[in-house]
């Protein structure tokens, strides 16, 4: 059966969407949730195990402080209540990547509760109310080999590797997000960024959407205005930012031509598939009692002291969105020029120019302009594109020297992108440097007025602006690398002329 989907603006005409995110991040400590374990990625499968992340008979978990300090953290900084006592739950189901069928996860006793973040959408703040951040472990990972999809369907053999078994995971759970009407899907990936942004500022995870570290579920669901919310559906692991919006717009779609039609949303897990941007059905969702939760017997109760949380929280860094506004004042950016540095992802590449030595300014200009078009057209993030911020105040340092034009700037960047060295390296070994020497010029200026008889005569009877094409003429012939000043100086000297 296809069914036509109804246009994105009837569906917000007709039914409010209602959102939520499930967001998990692995931390990175040293050692597993529970075990010594190493935690890095990478490594042969099954290297990286032992009795307690293997759930072998007898091994005991013992809880790492480093995790619970580093989520307590994340929770401070999505404003939470960090509770004074609370403990480790067993949620237990069977899937083979999980060795001991159970996950030890925190069910109605999490660590930090009721916070929020407020994100920054076209100019206004949107503030989510956060329910809950816990603790939990990973699971393995299963390889199905053999098929063509690398899907179980249709593969000859299943392997599991448990290396990443056990490494901690903080679960940041959404309120319900109502309210958002058409903007449901941009505030979905806003409240992604801005949470990315801020537990990287943490210094707690890497935050990599496409290496797992950052893995996202989106629930949508529909209602009629004035009605009770919707059946939500729940889109798993979503692995990247555009995605998250695309997975919410695709849900929001696809669930209004089911009730169109008369139908009842089922209310499931569903898969988001990059290629065509649409959700397929998983499994019906679990409820709680499904997961036959009890208390961890194998842990004592987590009891953080009043004083450490609060030490904490004292030292937590500048938050992202603060830091932002705190930059644009710094720079004098208007909202709309602070709004594109941000959508370039270059805040911090040139915060770390001007840290080198650069003008605000020039920064922006460098980052914002040749490097962004060069990132755009070559598909790759800004902070990949091949220069570095160092590089670019270096650049800068060498125009401001007088010692590299605009243009010539511009091909010696090109060069660094291209990996061939350092600006003052690329100038040098190109020589591509601005020649500012009069007796180097001088023979061209001569060549110049000579091939220019008119030209040189207006200047001479007093028409001063004729000399822009005796200066374009010089330019010619030195490749673009004369200083135009000097060059200009000459021509008026050599003609008998006050400049
Ligand atoms: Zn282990």
């Amino acid at each position: 059966m296809t069914t036509t989907l109804p246009a994105y603006d009837e569906v917000v005409a007709r039914y409010e969407p209602v959102i939520g995110l499930e967001t998990h991040v692995e931390l990175g400590t040293n050692t597993k949730m529970f075990c010594g374990c190493p935690t890095d990625f990478g490594g042969e499968p099954n290297t990286r195990v032992c009795p307690v992340c293997l759930g072998l008979p007898g091994s005991l978990p013992v809880a790492n402080k480093a995790a619970i300090e580093a989520t307590i953290r994340i929770g401070l900084a999505l404003n939470c209540s960090i509770a004074e006592w609370c403990r480790f739950a067993r949620k237990n189901y069977f899937y083979p990547d999980m060795p001991k069928n159970f996950q030890i996860s925190q069910y109605d006793e999490p660590l930090c509760v009721d916070g929020y973040l407020d994100v920054e959408l076209n100019g206004e703040t949107v503030r989510i109310g956060i329910e809950r951040v816990h603790l939990e472990e990973d699971t393995g990972k299963t390889l199905h080999v053999g098929g063509a999809t690398g899907r179980i369907h249709g593969a000859t053999e299943s392997l599991v590797d448990y290396n990443r078994a056990g490494i901690p995971l903080v679960e940041i759970v959404t309120k319900p997000i109502p309210g958002t009407s058409a903007l449901a899907p941009e505030v979905a990936r806003a409240y992604v960024t801005e949470l990315r942004d801020v537990i990287r500022s943490l210094g707690v995870s890497d935050v990599r959407m496409e290496e797992g570290s950052l893995r996202c579920d989106v629930n949508t669901s529909l209602n009629k205005p004035g009605e009770e919310w919707g059946t939500r559906t729940e889109t798993k692991n979503v692995n990247s930012l555009r995605s998250v919006e695309r997975a919410v717009r695709s849900e929001m779609l696809r669930q209004a031509a089911v009730l169109d039609a008369g139908g009842k949303i089922t209310q499931e897990t569903r898969h988001f598939h990059e290629d065509t941007g649409d959700t397929t059905p998983g499994r019906s969702k679990e409820t709680a009692t499904d997961y036959r939760y009890f208390p961890e017997p194998d842990l004592v109760p987590l009891v953080p002291d009043t004083a450490w949380v609060a030490e904490l929280k004292a030292a937590l860094p500048e938050l992202p969105r603060l830091r932002r506004k705190r930059i644009q004042q710094e720079w004098g950016l208007s909202d709309l020029d602070m709004q594109s540095v941000v959508n370039a992802g270059a805040v911090e590449l040139i915060e770390a120019t001007v840290a080198a030595g650069a003008s605000p300014a020039a920064a922006r200009k460098w980052w914002l302009g040749e490097l962004s078009r060069r990132a755009n057209e070559t598909g790759v993030e800004l902070a990949d594109v091949g220069a570095t911020p160092n590089q670019v105040a270096e650049l800068q340092s060498l125009v401001d020297a007088g010692k590299l034009n605009d243009k010539l700037a511009r091909t010696v960047l090109e060069g660094v992108v291209a990996g061939e060295g350092s600006p003052t390296e690329i100038m040098t070994n190109r020589g591509l440097e601005v020649v500012s020497d009069t007796g180097a010029l001088t023979a061209a200026v001569d060549e110049a007025i000579a091939a220019n008889p008119d030209v040189a005569d207006k200047v001479r009877s007093g028409k001063v602006a004729a000399a822009g094409a005796l200066v374009g003429a010089v330019m010619k012939t030195t490749r673009g690398q004369a200083d135009a000043k000097t060059v200009r100086e000459l021509i008026l000297e050599r003609l008998g002329v006050q400049g």
